[in-house]
């Protein structure tokens, strides 16, 4: 808007200046100095955004570059070594069976980490357009999806009612879906109850919870289990290779929200989301 007008004037004479006009002078340079550093400022944000998306971009891409073209020599291996122990069978020792097998189970496991990791590249590559999503439908479409899963756990889901938000519902779904599956793996002998809600946030968010009542997470971990391949467990222990939350994480990033979790050892654990009201700001 508009602040005000400065005029400035040649003097034909050295004139002396009153306290009142210094003082005025250099409250005009005090408001012009801020203005200009809070340009810079700006300036500078709005160059480190561009910065941080192109860069995220550009782990995109490599991710979906490197595991796309880590599979074909991948598969090389484990055809010949699957090859060497059909012909050579009758030739071999027991050791060499078991060393050839060693091979097969790597290349099976490293096919699981590139098959993920192409996965989670997909989540902003092939990310679909926001739309309005009836939130009760996508937990709907997760529970259906983990039907055998679910009647195998004997897992009492409760849930209330969901709002509708604008989303990418595919990715939703996938979310929900990661989470209920996580709290039917990482469950404890006791009866399985997870519980499913969402309530107003800050006025303009939703805050969603997906809590269980199993094995829980010591909080010295609750951040590192976010990040891509990062887990607790030996897979002998949980089957998985810790991309499971990387992809929650990055779904809900990608909605312009926050995913955390609260959680004790041997309590259980409650993970929270957040996802924007859009359309009540529409
Ligand atoms: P994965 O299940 O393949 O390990 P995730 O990324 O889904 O990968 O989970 C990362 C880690 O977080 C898991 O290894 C587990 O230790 C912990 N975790 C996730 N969900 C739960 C849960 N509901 N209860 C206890 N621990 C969990």
């Amino acid at each position: 808007g508009l602040w005000g007008f400065l005029c400035v004037q040649q003097c034909n004479q050295t004139r002396e200046w009153t306290t009142v006009e210094i003082e005025l002078i250099e409250q005009i340079a005090d408001h012009l100095s801020i203005a200009l550093y809070q340009a810079q400022l700006l300036e500078q944000e709005r160059r480190g955004r561009q910065e941080l998306a192109r860069s995220n971009q550009e782990l995109e891409q490599f991710a979906y570059v490197a595991s796309h073209d880590l599979q074909a020599p991948l598969q090389t291996i484990s055809g010949y070594a699957q090859l060497l122990e059909r012909r050579y069978k009758d030739r071999l020792d027991a050791k060499a069976e078991k060393f050839i097998d060693y091979i097969i189970e790597g290349t099976v496991r490293m096919q699981t980490l590139i098959r993920d990791l192409l996965q989670y590249s997909r989540v902003g590559r092939q990310g679909e357009s926001f739309k309005l999503t009836n939130c009760n439908l996508v937990l709907a479409e997760a529970i259906a999806n983990l039907h055998s899963a679910i009647r195998q756990s004997k897992a009492i889901i409760t849930y209330s009612n969901l709002p509708t938000v604008m989303a990418d519902d595919r990715q939703l779904v996938q979310l929900f879906q990661n989470l209920i599956s996580n709290a039917i793996k990482y469950r404890s002998p006791e009866a399985l109850r997870i519980e499913i809600n969402a309530a107003k946030h800050q006025g303009e968010k939703w805050l969603f919870s997906v809590g269980d009542n199993g094995i829980g997470i010591d909080f010295k971990h609750a951040e590192r289990i976010f990040i891509i391949f990062q887990r607790l467990h030996l897979p002998e222990e949980y089957p998985g290779t810790g991309i499971g939350l990387a992809i929650c994480k990055k779904i809900v990033e990608r909605h312009g929200g926050q995913i955390w979790v609260e959680s004790e050892l041997g309590r259980g654990s409650r993970f929270y989301f957040t996802l924007s009201d859009r359309q009540a700001s529409n």
